[in-house]
């Protein structure tokens, strides 16, 4: 079979999505639970000055409605939409998958989601290349409310090279500038594929929360 990628058109062997937009795709959605929940700050536009108040009604509408537009059903029915469409097209016969929570955290169940069936999707997935053009743009529209974040040390977890024959694992923190790649400072383990941050998430000792 020969594919392309649903972003770039680059030429594929199998997949539908090639390696740098799987992991593109693959940040996107586990920055965007937080962008969204950042979002709910900027509903209230910027507070005006005290000689605005008793003032006749104005034009403009006290809450920004990109915001809310977003907030309401923009961003939770567009992940959530996409994970019932991938369920279905991977597994026919299940149900579509309850519905729990608030907004956010139906965000977050949506997006872990994804990126958990990322594989898949960019392997088996015709409209893949749908999916991570439809959340790159929802991440610009975010972007926009709500500002370019300065850059700063994203904590990824600890590492999980075995760094010797009886099973010692390495377990450094691990941490990098957005964008850059995921290498321990400690070993030297380098984690580039979309595989290897797969296996490091999933190798996590189990956080606390
Ligand atoms: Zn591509
Ligand atoms: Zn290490």
């Amino acid at each position: 079979m020969n594919a392309t990628c649903g972003l770039c058109g680059e030429q594929l062997e199998h997949d539908y999505l090639c390696h740098r937009h799987a992991l593109a795709l693959a940040g996107r959605l586990e920055r965007l639970p937080a962008l969204f929940a950042e979002l709910a700050e900027h509903l209230m536009p910027r507070r005006t000055g005290l000689s605005q108040i008793g003032g006749p009604p104005g034009p403009r509408s006290p809450v920004n409605e990109d915001v809310i537009d977003l907030r309401q059903d923009g961003v939770v029915l567009v992940v959530e939409s996409w994970r019932a469409d991938v369920q279905r097209v991977r597994w026919p016969r299940h149900s579509p998958p309850p519905i729990e929570g608030d907004m956010d955290q139906r965000v977050m169940t949506a997006c872990r989601w994804l990126a958990m069936e990322l594989e898949w999707i960019a392997a088996h997935y015709p409209a893949a290349g749908d999916l991570a053009r439809e959340v790159r743009e929802m991440e610009g529209g975010m972007l926009a409310i709500v500002g370019d974040p300065p850059p700063r040390l994203q904590r990824i977890g600890t590492c999980v090279a075995v760094t010797d024959d009886v099973g010692t694992v390495c377990g450094a923190v691990l941490s990098r500038m957005p964008g850059d790649p995921v290498r321990c400072r400690s070993c030297g383990t380098e984690y580039r594929t979309a595989q290897d941050l797969l296996l490091l998430r999933h190798y996590q000792p189990r956080e606390s929360a």
